[in-house]
C-alpha cells in the first residue's frame, strides 16, 4: 500500500481533474449515450469497458467501490443494494445448486437464514461448523462439491475474533477461497487480504455509512485467488458463458475475473444494484471512516472496562479487554482496536434485562448496530427470533445476550446511562 488508509479514504476512487467537481458526483442516469450502434454492441460483448445502464454499472457506485477496493487491498470491488445482497452473490457467484458451502456457525442472523434457508432451497448444501473446531473438523467437512468457506471477521453479535490466517490455509488445502464478512472492524482495524482471505463482503449499512441513512453492501476480490488452477470446481469462471459468446471469465478478466462476472452475471440478471444517490452517501461516510472507527473504538473499550468491572454485569465479551479469551488474537488481527459492538449480560433473569433495556434513555433500542448512535439490542427476542434455542445456541448465541454498539456519544454520558438503568431495574 503506498498510501496510509487515512488518505485512502478521503481520496481513493475520486480525484477530480481541471474544472471538475471537487465532490464526486452523482450520476443519477439511467442509461449511456453513445455515437454508433457498433460502440454498444462492443460493450454488450464486453468487448470495451463502458456504462451503458445502471443497473450493471454506474459511475458514482463505481467510484465508491473503487475507494473500497483501495481500502481493502483488493483489484476490485461492486457495491450492492445491501449486505444481504453482498453475501449472497459472493456466494452464489461460484457456487450454484449441486454445491456445498461450509460456514462459521457463529454469524449474523440474516446471512444464517440466507444460507440455512433460502440458499439450501436453491439446492445449495452447508455445513456450519464452530470457528473454533479443529483443523481436523475443519477437514471433516469438506466434501467434493464444496465451493467456499465463509465467516466473520467479528462475528455479530458475539464479537468472536475469527482466525483468518488458519482457515485461509484451511480453505486453499481444499482448492477453494476463503470468504470474509468484515463488516464490523472495517478495512480501517482488518485488511483480511492481508492474512490470506480471498473475498471480503460488507454490510456497508453500518460503520461504513456511519451514520445510519441507507442500507448498502459490497463485495471486494483480491484477484489472488487462482481459479483456473481448480478448474474442474469453478466451470462459472473457467469454462465459456453462453450468454456472452463463450467467453471464460478467468481467461479475459484474469485477476479480476471473479468480481467481473459478479457485475456481468449476477447484476445484469438479478439486479441489487445499489443506488447512485446511496453510493454517493456511503463516499461521504468512507471519507471519515478512519477518524471515527477510532474514535468507536476508544469510547467501546471505556465502556467495556466499566461493565467488565460491575457487579450486575454476568459476562462481557469485548476482544479489546485484557482478560477477553480473544484478547491475543485481537492483537495479531486487529492491533488498532477492534469494533465499537460488544455483547454482554446482566444478572438476573430476562425480565430484569428488559427493565434495564426498557430504562434506558440515551440508548436507544434499535435493530440496528455500528453506527453514530448508541444502541442496544437483545437478539433473542429481536433479530434471532426467528431461530430455536437450538439453533440460537449453536449460532453461539446465549439467550441472556444483549448486543451493545457504542457510538459517539460522550462515553461519560452512555456509561451514567447505564448506571441509571441498572439502578432503576435493581427497585424495579
Ligand atoms: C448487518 C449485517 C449484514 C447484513 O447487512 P444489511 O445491510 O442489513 O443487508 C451482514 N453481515 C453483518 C456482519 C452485518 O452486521
Amino acid at each position: 500500500m503506498t498510501q496510509k488508509i487515512d488518505t485512502l479514504c478521503v481520496q481513493a476512487g475520486y480525484q477530480p481533474k481541471r474544472g471538475e467537481p471537487r465532490q464526486m458526483p452523482i450520476i443519477q442516469s439511467t442509461t449511456f449515450k453513445y455515437e454508433t450502434s457498433d460502440q454498444m454492441g462492443r460493450l454488450f460483448d464486453l468487448e470495451d469497458a463502458g456504462y451503458f445502464y445502471t443497473r450493471l454499472q454506474n459511475p458514482t457506485n463505481d467510484m465508491v467501490a473503487a475507494r473500497i477496493a483501495a481500502l481493502e487491498g483488493g483489484v476490485g470491488a461492486m457495491l450492492t443494494s445491501s449486505g444481504q445482497a453482498a453475501n449472497f452473490f459472493a456466494c452464489f457467484n461460484i457456487c450454484e445448486a449441486g454445491g456445498h458451502i461450509i460456514s462459521t456457525s457463529s454469524i449474523y442472523g440474516g446471512t444464517f437464514n440466507l444460507l440455512d434457508t433460502t440458499m439450501r432451497k436453491m439446492g445449495i448444501d452447508i455445513t456450519f461448523i464452530d470457528q473454533e473446531a479443529s483443523d481436523e473438523e475443519f477437514e471433516a467437512a469438506f466434501k467434493p462439491n464444496t465451493k467456499l468457506l465463509f465467516g466473520e471477521t467479528l462475528t455479530n453479535p458475539n464479537v468472536r475474533v475469527l482466525d483468518i490466517e488458519r482457515l485461509a490455509k484451511i480453505a486453499h488445502k481444499h482448492g477453494v477461497p476463503l470468504i470474509v464478512d468484515n463488516t464490523f472492524p472495517t478495512p480501517v482495524n482488518c485488511r483480511p487480504f492481508e492474512w490470506g482471505a480471498d473475498i471480503v463482503t460488507h454490510s456497508t449499512t453500518k460503520y461504513m455509512d456511519g451514520q445510519g441513512v441507507q442500507v448498502g453492501g459490497c463485495i471486494v476480490d483480491s484477484g489472488n485467488f487462482d481459479w483456473m488452477a481448480h478448474a474442474d470446481k469453478f466451470p462459472g469462471l473457467c469454462t465459456p458463458d453462453a450468454s456472452y459468446h463463450g467467453l471464460v471469465y478467468a481467461e479475459k478478466f484474469g485477476k479480476a475475473a471473479y468480481i467481473t462476472k459478479c457485475t456481468t452475471h449476477l447484476m445484469r440478471d438479478l439486479g441489487s444494484i445499489q443506488a447512485p444517490q446511496n453510493a454517493f452517501y456511503l463516499g461521504l461516510g468512507l471519507q471519515t471512516l478512519h477518524v471515527r472507527v477510532a474514535r468507536h473504538c476508544s469510547s467501546a473499550q471505556t465502556v467495556a472496562e466499566f461493565l467488565q468491572n460491575h457487579p450486575a454485569v454476568k459476562w462481557i465479551n469485548y476482544p479489546g479487554l485484557k482478560g477477553d479469551k480473544e484478547y491475543e488474537r485481537a492483537q495479531k488481527y486487529l492491533p488498532n482496536g477492534s469494533c465499537g459492538v460488544m455483547a454482554f449480560a446482566l444478572k438476573g433473569d430476562r425480565d430484569y434485562a428488559n427493565r434495564f433495556m426498557d430504562a434506558l434513555k440515551l440508548i436507544t433500542i434499535e435493530t440496528h448496530v455500528a453506527d453514530c448512535h448508541t444502541c442496544i439490542l437483545h437478539p433473542a427476542s429481536h433479530t434471532h427470533r426467528q431461530l430455536s434455542d437450538e439453533q440460537l445456541l449453536e449460532a453461539g448465541v446465549a439467550p441472556d445476550l444483549m448486543r451493545l454498539s457504542i457510538g459517539l456519544e460522550a462515553p461519560e454520558d452512555i456509561i451514567e446511562d447505564i448506571k441509571n438503568a441498572i439502578a432503576i431495574a435493581d427497585n424495579k
